[in-house]
């Protein structure tokens, strides 16, 4: 099934998102849940989708990035953005620790700001403590782009979005990314702005 994805604005996407108990992890409405966000990540398509994103104030996402998504990427973009495959998996409860500084900048979407883009600066590094879609605990550690879809996950559950954290002169449409950003470096755009 389907999710509607709700947009910016929506006061669900500020609203305190709760734990989850382990029983409750693996009650029929929770694993349903999670297909169904799956189905509307894959559908949308999205990287990640955090509960909050489909109306539910609960402190679960959904993270995929299938190979097909990186096809269209050149080897120095996914080199770059240090960016690979990562299999479906789901985490609850995520505490997270940032392993160094947030100073690695790139462009960043969501599902819930559909249309628009801006650079965000993130941690290369995290390490997150989890629950999986059995209500196990993991131990996540990550770098480079899957760090960032982990932290822009984590920032949804904590009622936090990334243009609380943009370079806000970076904000654009994606059509304007995609008409006179795509193909200049994060320093030249960062010169271009006015924001250094
Ligand atoms: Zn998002």
């Amino acid at each position: 099934m389907r999710l509607k994805i709700i947009q910016v604005g929506d006061p669900a996407l500020r609203d305190t998102a709760r734990s989850l108990e382990q029983q409750e992890i693996r009650s029929p409405e929770i694993q349903n849940l999670i297909e169904w966000m799956r189905e509307t990540m894959h559908d949308a398509p999205g990287v990640g989708l955090a509960a909050p994103q489909v109306g539910m104030p609960l402190r679960l996402a959904v993270i995929e990035d299938k190979p097909e998504y990186l096809r269209d990427l050149s080897s120095e973009v996914l080199t770059e953005r240090e960016r690979r495959p990562v299999p479906f998996h789901v985490i609850i409860n995520p505490v997270l620790e940032l392993l160094d500084e947030p100073k690695t900048t790139f462009y960043e979407g969501c599902l819930s700001l559909a249309g628009f883009t801006a650079l965000v600066p993130r941690s290369r590094g995290v390490r997150v403590n989890a629950l999986n879609h059995h209500g196990e605990p993991v131990v996540i550690e990550a770098s480079g782009w899957y760090a960032r879809i982990l932290q822009h996950e984590i920032d949804h559950l904590n009622r936090t979005l990334y243009i609380d954290r943009m370079a806000s002169r970076s904000f654009m449409s994606m059509e304007n990314y995609l008409r006179y950003w795509r193909n200049r470096t994060i320093a030249e755009t960062k010169q271009w702005i006015g924001w250094s």
